[in-house]
């Protein structure tokens, strides 16, 4: 971690406060003593791991990358880092962002942008300062480019409609957002809180895998958290796969035997870049080749998902913003001349430009004269996205106690066939784009949303999602994803095809 910060972290901006070196080491001591002595508290005991800025934290500064919270210090620690602090974990510092997780290339930070390290490991600094910086996604780009460059074993990030996927996906590293409401939220800044999700980003499957697993916990601080008895319940729903008739087979040789694999057709838009639809299409190959059966399925109001979203998440992010009023904490102007100015020249100096829009966005939504027109409606997609998944998935969903159509058509073979256990798509309609154009007003804030149209629709239905790195562009030779999706609740099966796809 020290030797690579000091190589990578000036061209990559990924952490922006970093752990003192000397307690970095000792805590490094101390773990090692653990292992030689056969106590280490768990698999990651030792493991160096950086944390997006919106993660509370009560040893560095938790600045969401904004100027709001510039100087603010949490008094607490997020829920999701105290698991991993009791199981070993170092924290190595706190990761660049996108203001309050508000962009898709980690350009709209009060830190500056992030950049992608993929060019530059194992390049000279002389060959580095000839090279056009690319985006590292957003808006966990820091944390992307953080484990990319190998600064820590794995990084926190946040994903309220891609912002762990898609840096991944540029930066070549494996993110992955389990279901709502199976890692805590207490102590993860809010944006839209009914999306909001903890995320990871990690070098393969099995480390997310490891880390999931000692956050994926109760917690009564989190009313959205699933409880240990709604845990128990949703593994009850999820009916094992049924590989009796399949027992000629050999299971060892082919992973996916008996599982079945959609491939959503609304995905495949005219604006994927050819290189895009060969990776997707050798990934298909790849399932196949594991014994997945692969068929084509329908998710029909896809292509409502991504206006929904942004009437959503700006409606509660206008909600959850109002909290920075320069009275309890973060930035406050000193400019106080008149009635009410004090608040306004607080919110004017302290959100950037694109927070500033999606408040004013989010508050016409919410305003009695759209109301029924853009927000209620945005839910009535959303709901209707959902039931799009539940409607191509094998297995229900534990939640809404929903399987498609009739339970008699859900358990006889005939209508099995047609469902699938998990979905495969791109994640990202290209390879990272130049910094240079994505910067600044080289982009229309609109134009920009379509960048998560593939992360959005599992981020609407809340189901665990993960972005694999899978090869690189043949066009520029930039890493390119696979997504994979699975019903809600069923972290495990995402797991199982991720590693085949890896
Ligand atoms: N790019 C999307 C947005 O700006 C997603 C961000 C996120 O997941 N935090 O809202």
């Amino acid at each position: 971690h020290l030797k690579n910060v000091a190589k990578y972290n000036q061209y990559t901006n990924a952490f922006v406060d970093l752990t003192q070196p000397d307690h970095i080491r000792s805590q490094a001591i101390e773990s090692t003593r653990r292992w030689e002595s056969g106590t280490a508290k768990s698999a990651v005991d030792g493991a160096v791991m950086g944390y997006k800025m919106n993660f509370c934290t009560s040893d560095l500064r938790t600045t969401c990358s904004s100027a709001m919270l510039e100087n603010f210090k949490a008094p607490y620690t997020a829920t999701a880092i105290e698991l991993l602090e009791k199981a070993g974990v170092i924290m190595g510092g706190k990761i660049n962002m996108d203001e309050f997780g508000m962009g898709s290339h980690n350009v709209y930070s009060h830190a500056g942008p992030a950049r992608n390290p993929f060019e530059i490991l194992g390049r000279s600094t002389e060959e580095i300062q000839e090279l056009e910086a690319r985006s590292a996604g957003g808006s966990s780009g820091g944390s992307a480019a953080a484990v990319a460059s190998n600064m820590c074993f794995a990084a926190l990030g946040s994903d309220t409609g891609g912002s762990v996927r898609l840096p991944a996906s540029y930066c070549g590293v494996v993110g992955f957002k389990p279901s709502y409401g199976r890692i805590s939220r207490w102590g993860l800044v809010a944006y839209a809180s009914s999306l909001d999700t903890v995320g990871t980003l990690t070098k393969t499957v099995s480390d997310a895998q490891t880390i999931y697993d000692i956050m994926a916990k109760e917690d009564p601080k989190d009313s959205t958290c699933l409880t240990e008895r709604q845990r128990k319940a949703i593994a009850d729903t999820l009916n094992p796969i049924d590989l009796t008739r399949l027992k000629d087979q050999d299971v060892n040789a082919k992973p996916l035997l008996g599982v079945r694999v959609g491939i959503p057709q609304e995905f495949n838009l005219a604006e994927l870049a050819p290189a895009t639809k060969d990776l997707w299409r050798r990934g298909i190959q790849v399932l196949k080749d594991a014994g997945a059966v692969v068929i084509p399925v329908s998710l029909p109001n896809t292509k409502l998902a991504v206006g929904a979203y942004f009437t959503l998440a700006t409606a509660e992010a206008s909600s959850n913003l109002q909290r920075y009023d320069g009275i309890r904490y973060g930035h406050q102007s000193d400019k106080n001349d008149e009635k009410d100015a004090l608040y306004s020249h607080t919110r004017m100096e302290g959100f950037g430009k694109e927070v500033k829009r999606r408040i004013l966005l989010g508050t016409y939504v919410l305003t009695s004269g759209s109301f029924d027109n853009f927000f209620l409606r945005a839910q009535k997609i959303r709901q209707m996205v959902r039931n799009d998944f539940d409607r191509v998935f094998s297995r229900r969903n534990a939640i809404t106690g929903s399987c498609g159509n009739l339970v008699e058509d859900f358990e006889s073979d005939n209508s099995a066939a047609t469902r699938v256990h998990a979905l495969l798509t791109p994640v990202a309609v290209s390879t990272a784009p130049k910094l240079k154009d994505v910067i600044g007003d080289q982009i229309d804030p609109v134009d920009a949303f379509l960048d998560d149209i593939f992360t959005i629709p599992a981020s609407l239905a809340g189901i665990p999602s993960m972005s694999v790195p899978f090869g690189t562009c043949t066009k520029d030779g930039f890493p390119m994803g696979l997504q994979i999706m699975s019903q809600y609740g069923d972290e495990e099966m995402v797991f199982k095809v991720a590693k085949v796809i890896e």
